[in-house]
């Protein structure tokens, strides 16, 4: 039998979210990937974005207010959301003008459907990239793998890979301390109680859709996810036809 206590749930609002990106901040240099090289206390704070935009949009601005510019890593085959949509780009617009950078989040699921040699893995991942550069006009200078423990054959020891920096490449593996809220628990232990054994290079993975205002379950928080993208659609769908004045039948 687990409880919310077993899964910290508590650990998962934006108030405790504030809490430990303030101690993050008083200890830690937030780097870019790019520049994970670099000496001294060296954090590199990023966000795999998996299920939601705006979720992503509420995380980026209370990083903002508190003067913090993060990674936010974006899969353009995601079912729960569509980063290259009218509507939803622009909040990805948004999270850009906050001084957010963007990486690329490569669903190598979406290929699973058949083996590719590592010349067509190359030219996948740049067309990828190109994607994500050419729609928002930025750099996208690292890439994370999503869900590197499902499909396998798209990791990589090498550190960097079609111009971007791969997160999981055993240089920052090995000398970086890894702190992930997958799943929405905590895998290689709470945040906060890293952060107070004070390693001296941490990677923090965290994904902006296990953040909430309220203590929630995990399912409890894809949830509210799926539900609110299901109002912003049919608030769409309604505003569209008011707009260009066509009539909404069986309103
Ligand atoms: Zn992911």
């Amino acid at each position: 039998m687990t409880s919310g206590f077993d899964f910290h749930y508590d650990d998962f609002t934006e108030a405790h979210y504030r809490s430990v990106l303030k101690t993050a901040l008083d200890r830690y240099r937030f780097l870019p990937f790019e520049e994970f090289n670099q000496t001294g206390q060296i954090c590199l704070w990023r966000h795999d974005v998996d299920y939601s935009l705006q979720r992503a949009k509420r995380i980026a601005s209370i990083e903002m207010d508190m003067g913090v510019s993060a990674t936010y890593f974006l899969n353009i085959h995601s079912e729960f959301y569509s980063a290259l949509g009218e509507l939803s780009s622009e909040i990805v617009r948004e999270i850009i003008g906050m001084g957010h950078r963007i990486g690329l989040h490569f669903d190598a699921g979406f290929y699973a459907y058949k083996t590719w040699s590592s010349e067509e893995h190359r030219t996948i991942l740049l067309r990828e990239k190109e994607v994500l550069e050419g729609m928002f006009g930025v750099q996208i200078g690292c890439y994370s793998i999503h869900n590197p423990t499902a499909v396998t054959d798209w990791n990589s020891d090498e550190t960097v890979v079609c111009d971007m920096v791969n997160v999981y490449c055993r240089e920052i593996r090995t000398q970086f301390r890894y702190v992930s809220d997958s799943n929405g628990i905590w895998s290689k232990g709470r945040l906060a109680d890293v952060l107070e054994q004070r390693p001296p290079k941490i990677h923090v993975l965290t994904h902006a859709e296990w953040w909430t205002p309220e203590a929630l379950s995990p399912r409890e928080r894809i949830s509210r996810c799926i539900d609110g993208r299901a109002r912003f659609l049919h608030r769409s769908y309604d505003q569209f036809l008011l707009d260009f004045m066509r009539p909404n039948v069986g309103q």
